[in-house]
């Protein structure tokens, strides 16, 4: 019987391959009370186990595969710092001791408490960590069932398989890919999380959120995945299936295509030169940047060097991080953004606690109340400027009084480096970041002082529609086409022009096909992006003519009706 499931499209791409159902371990397990004298020998069990997970993981980090994300090793951090959250590795034990009952129910019952805990946060991305919790609970009773880890079967290497699961950790996501599976599909999971992270860093299409579909497909089922569409297919007719098979050999041919595009100059039909640069996290993303042909770095949130760790990077850490970014990118242009910590992202021993954190103690006023991490990091930023074409951003400026401390302290730390006659480029270009609609509103007292600027669309929007960007609840009214935010955005760039202050667009939406020839007709000429978008976006402004997209792109902003805006958008990308 054919039937059809859609869920929640995190990496896109079509794979048809047969169904291999992963074996899923429940949290529902047994309860039995145990005679007294196996007590030990269960405490026992529960210890080897224990040691086995955590011997897991810290295998998983040092023999990170080198396809995997930078963001892999916060996770397995994330999950190691579960696993020994006390009341995983020390509550079974004393449970067990207590009520003589069997580990697994301990286990299961310490599960449920840890996840209760995470169920009262607020904040909608900590909630969502009780799936890590889930996650590494269930490894560790996989460990306890005698079949570690998630165990592809072998019988089945000779065909391609989409796994079908009912929940994937990241780590799972790492040990598969050697495994060859065309896609990967859960019943649970969300845009954010970070099992989504890792599948779209893999390339792998990948849909999540289709609730029943483990109970409902069967192995060896033949299965179409559209990742894009976030659609899945079960056991399809021979039309539909001829339909998709030419779909994927169409999408196989424009990736080749596109990846030829990789030398090509970025230039519109009419000769307008634009630069694509690409979003990096950790040094080493150079490497995937530069194979898609990005001319430059435009973002380097260097927040992640800082987070899932017990001790914070010191100075040499930084410099030689910003140094290997700089000098792998070979005199292309880094923009390295000082770290954008607090609110979602949060370090051990700077944690605050706001009721309201992306209204709260963020990004540069984080920075400002914490002078010795800022100093430590402008030290490593600055010098690393000798090493190539670095240039620093700053992130959520709101006012002319934080950046006018804000250059006082990179003026200070200038002076502290000529003082101990470290060399440092000294016309290193200052950006900042136009993320709040205060800044967009002002914007001449941050053109007239910083020497480039770059919108995050990703927080102009959130702060613009006042909608929480990591809330599921309003992830509806999250909307780019608003016309006030066309307006911010439209605004900022032809200001920025006509001052001829060098301006980017670094949120999500310069990755966004659809809107590349808005931005463009807005004025637009550098934008930057995941990597992997790079090579789409160049073809997008290889085929766009500046002067046939101008009539279209002023009737959009002139526009203040939601359906016509988008018609007209359809009729510009067209
Ligand atoms: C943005 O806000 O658009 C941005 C690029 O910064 P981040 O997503 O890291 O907040
Ligand atoms: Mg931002």
């Amino acid at each position: 019987m054919s039937f059809t499931l859609h869920g929640i499209a995190v990496s896109s791409g079509i794979a048809i391959a047969y169904a291999h159902l992963l074996s899923h371990t429940s949290l529902e397990v047994a309860h039995y009370v145990l005679p007294k004298r196996f007590i030990s020998d269960e405490i026992v069990r529960f210890d080897v186990a224990l040691q086995a997970t955590r011997n897991e993981f810290s295998s998983l980090r040092s023999n990170r595969p080198s396809y995997a994300a930078a963001e892999f090793d916060a996770f397995l951090e994330l999950h190691q710092m579960i696993l020994d959250d006390p009341l995983l590795s020390v509550g079974p034990r004393e449970m067990v001791e207590r009520e003589h009952c069997n580990i697994e129910w301990a286990i299961k019952v310490q599960t449920d408490a840890l996840v209760a805990q995470f169920d009262e946060f607020e904040d909608a991305y900590l909630r969502e960590r009780q799936t890590d919790v889930k996650q590494v609970a269930a490894r560790l009773l996989k460990q306890l069932s005698g079949q570690p880890g998630h165990q592809p079967a072998a019988a089945r290497r000779d065909v391609e398989t989409i796994l079908v699961a009912h929940d994937l950790s990241p780590a799972d996501l790492i040990q598969f890919r050697p495994q060859q599976y065309a896609a990967f599909i859960t019943d649970v999971g969300s845009a954010t999380s970070h099992t989504a992270i890792v599948a779209r860093s893999l390339n792998t299409p990948c849909v999540v959120g289709l609730h029943h579909a483990r109970e409902l497909i069967r192995e060896d089922d033949l299965l179409i995945l559209d990742g894009e569409q976030g659609v899945l297919i079960v056991n399809p007719d021979k039309a539909i299936l001829a339909e998709y098979k030419l779909l994927q050999s169409e999408w196989e041919l424009e990736r080749k295509k596109l990846k030829r595009l990789r030398t090509a100059r970025a230039n519109t039909l009419d000769g307008a030169i634009i630069e694509l640069h690409a979003n990096i996290e950790k040094p080493e993303d150079i490497i995937e940047a530069k194979e898609n042909g990005a001319t430059g770095v435009g973002l380097f949130r260097s927040e992640f060097l800082f987070l899932g760790r017990d001790q914070l990077p010191d100075e040499e850490e930084q410099f030689e991080a910003y140094r290997a970014a700089a000098s792998g990118m070979k005199g292309h242009p880094v923009t390295i953004r000082t770290f954008d910590l607090g609110a979602d992202k949060q370090i051990k021993g700077v944690e605050r606690v706001a009721n309201n954190p992306a209204l709260g103690l963020r990004a540069i006023r984080l920075c400002l109340a914490e002078p010795q991490l800022f100093r430590t990091q402008l030290r490593a930023l600055l010098r690393a400027t000798h090493y190539g074409d670095v240039k620093i951003l700053i992130p959520m400026l709101s006012c002319v009084s934080e950046l006018n401390q804000t250059l006082q302290f990179i003026a200070r730390t200038k002076q502290s480096l000529d003082d101990e006659g470290i060399p440092y480029d000294r016309e290193v270009k200052i950006g900042g970041m136009i993320e709040i609609p205060a800044a967009a509103l002002s914007l001449n007292v941050f053109a007239r002082q910083l020497d480039f600027l770059s919108i995050g669309t990703n927080d102009l929007i959130q702060y613009t529609l006042a909608i929480d960007r990591t809330d599921e609840e309003v992830a509806h009214l999250y909307d780019p086409l608003h016309p006030a935010v066309l307006y911010l955005l439209s605004h900022v760039i032809s200001t920025c022009n006509k001052l001829d202050v060098p301006i980017s667009v670094c949120g999500e939406m310069a990755g966004e096909l659809a809107y590349t020839r808005l931005l463009l007709g807005m004025g637009l000429r550098q934008f930057s992006m995941f990597s992997a978008q790079v090579p789409s976006i160049k073809q997008r402004v290889l085929t766009t003519s500046l002067p046939e997209i101008a009539a279209l792109t002023q009737k959009i902003l002139r526009s203040d009706d939601p359906l016509k805006i988008r018609e007209l958008l359809y009729k510009l990308n067209a």
